[in-house]
């Protein structure tokens, strides 16, 4: 049988897309005001003798450090921002995570603070979520690693006070965290605050949305009026651009627009399954590609439950959920870098801000709540300019949601199939045929080791009267296992599932514009209104009840409705089917304590 690779199969569109030319880069209040259409991370473009951060001036240490990292050239944002902020000017930037903005901020600062010996913190760098601190913390880590005795800190909520406490006492240069924290230790006096010269707001618009606004307000004014201030926002409603004009001195303004999204890097596909279908379709799809996969599924228990699951089927697999302490959450993100576990099952709150480059498919095991839930989990592939699939599943009931997704982010998602035992199998003879063929090619014994293992073969031969082809038999079967190599389970659903659904969607394409109107309730019917015994009286604010929430269960503040707030009592809309635990941990949650 003479095997091709099916140009349909998983991965092999993701080549095509990559490196096409991604971003329009406005700069405003420039002396000339430039255009420039720029590639997306040009790593690895232009000439490898040159390092294209040279032309900043930065020093020797931060120069090694991005050669360490592999970074050959600033990408669009670096290049508008860096220059700016080496001149101490406030900046507002529109970029969203991928454009390399967090670079742009913390390489500059970095260069600033090469020479300071003393000991409380320069520069405070604010961000919406617990994991996005960690990202830029490491970030500033990574681009300080050759320089001496830089420090930098990450404080935020859900991890014990002491280590913060203590690092805070030693020397800081940069100090990254969530407003929550970042007012606890202020207040307590941990965090001293009266040498900050440069504060940074990093995704401005989520620490918006999140309902932060009154605590970021808070911090701002109890830090010394005479700093440089950088906001970073990936979209500029009116909110940010009061806070900008209410705390920016004539800002440097940088835009990068996205021209074609970044999200386009990612081939966006679907697939109709029925619910008792799903864990097998799950399967059948990581049988295509099983390396660098996150699995996003609704609640805590699914994710442990489908990772017991895909362990059994051999592969290996971790959880992220919110039950999972941080280090330890940090310790899977890193063995994932490593490569040491290929598959993740996450809920959405445990994978915000995942940047993880080899993550190659997104798979939407459960329907995401909206349009940014969406946008956010397939965003956790195709980073730094690669290309990455994601793969949505799609139940009866969810075809309705599938078209207001597609409206709403206007892009159309292709259709595939769940791949067949025939489909299965091919797979499995190329794998198979490519591992033999590099084994050939890769074994670099010596001569003394080669004669032993050509004594072999005599022996085979000589003893078993094997012929070439029977001796490859057998050592190919070895390699198989004792498992069956063919996969033959019933596949029979897969075709049924398909001719139903393809009458079906001919049939509710008729009837789409007449169901036009009800779609757009969606968001409303998928919400239930809960009732909390705290309100004004208590102190309590939005914020507080966001946070309370998503750190208390698995829910995503995206995913929190309206938010009303009376003298003793708060109503609060959640998503409906709620799992029970979510719920009787709703009934636990303390605000404020
Ligand atoms: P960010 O937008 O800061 O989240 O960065 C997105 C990704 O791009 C991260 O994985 C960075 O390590 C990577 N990155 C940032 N700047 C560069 C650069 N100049 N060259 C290559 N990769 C970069």
């Amino acid at each position: 049988m003479v095997l091709k690779k099916d140009s349909n199969s998983l991965g092999s569109e993701q080549e095509n897309s990559q490196n096409e030319d991604s971003y329009l880069l406005e700069l405003k209040n420039f002396d000339t005001k430039k255009e420039i259409e720029s590639q997306l991370l040009e790593v690895s473009k232009g000439d490898d003798n040159e390092n294209g951060f040279l032309d900043f001036g930065f020093n020797k240490s931060i120069i090694n450090a991005l050669i360490n990292k592999g970074y050959k050239n600033p990408t669009p944002i670096q290049k508008a921002a860096i220059p700016e902020l080496m001149l101490g000017r406030d900046l507002l930037g529109q970029a969203q995570t991928g454009t390399g903005k967090t670079a742009a901020f913390a390489l500059p600062l970095i260069e600033k603070l090469k020479d300071n010996k003393e000991l409380n913190a320069k520069v405070l760098v604010m961000t919406p979520t617990r994991e996005l601190a960690t990202q830029v913390a490491e970030s500033f880590k990574s681009y300080s690693s050759e320089s001496s005795n830089f420090k930098t800190v990450a404080i935020y909520g859900g991890t014990d006070y002491r280590n913060q406490i203590s690092a805070l006492k030693r020397k800081v240069d940069v100090v990254v965290g969530t407003p929550g924290r970042i007012m606890d230790h202020i207040r307590q006096g941990t965090f001293k605050i009266k040498d900050i010269n440069c504060l940074v707001l990093d995704e401005a618009d989520e620490m918006l949305n999140m309902g932060f606004l009154e605590d970021i307000e808070w911090i701002v004014d109890q830090l010394p009026e005479n700093k440089q201030m950088v906001l970073f926002s990936a979209t500029m409603p009116n909110e940010i651009r009061n806070i900008a004009k209410k705390y920016l001195n004539d800002p440097a303004e940088i835009l990068i627009k996205s021209v074609k999204k970044e999200t386009q890097l990612i081939s966006q596909k679907f697939l109709y399954v029925q619910r008792h279908h799903k864990l097998d379709a799950l399967k059948r799809i990581l049988e295509l590609n099983n390396e660098g996969v996150i699995i996003f599924v609704r609640t805590k228990l699914l994710t442990t439950s489908i990772a017991e699951a895909l362990e059994n089927s051999g592969h290996s697999v971790a959880v992220l959920n919110g039950d999972i302490p941080q280090n330890q959450r940090e310790n899977t993100v890193d063995r994932l870098k490593k490569g040491f576990i290929n598959i993740l099952v996450a809920t959405d709150v445990a994978a915000r801000g995942l940047d993880v480059e080899r993550i190659k498919l997104v798979v939407n095991y459960d329907f995401p709540f909206d349009k940014e839930t969406y946008t956010h989990r397939i965003g956790r592939t195709g980073r730094a300019g690669r290309s990455g699939e994601a793969i949505l599943f799609v139940n009866q009931r969810e075809k309705h949601f599938l078209r207001n997704l597609e409206n709403s982010t206007r892009t159309k998602i292709e259709e595939i199939n769940i791949p067949s035992n025939k489909i299965i199998n091919e797979k499995r003879m190329e794998k198979l045929i490519d591992n033999v063929n590099e084994s050939s090619l890769a074994k670099d014994e010596n001569e003394e080791n080669k004669a032993l293992i050509i004594d072999v073969l005599d022996n085979l031969k000589e003893k078993f009267s094997m012929d070439d082809s029977n001796i490859a038999m057998a050592a190919i079967n070895l390699v198989i296992g004792n498992k069956s190599f063919f996969v033959n389970d019933d596949d029979s659903w897969i075709y049924k599932q398909n001719n139903t659904d393809r009458n079906r969607s001919n049939r509710n394409s008729n009837n789409r514009m007449r169901n036009s109107n009800r779609r757009n309730n969606y968001q409303n019917d998928s919400f239930e209104t809960y009732k909390f015994n705290f309100g004004k009286f208590d102190g309590v604010r939005v914020a507080n009840i966001i946070s309370s929430i998503c750190n208390s269960t698995n829910i995503n503040g995206r995913s929190i409705g309206k938010i009303q707030i009376f003298n003793d009592y708060s109503l609060v809309d959640l998503p409906r089917d709620l799992h029970r635990e979510t719920k009787n941990k709703l009934k636990k949650i303390k605000v404020r304590n």
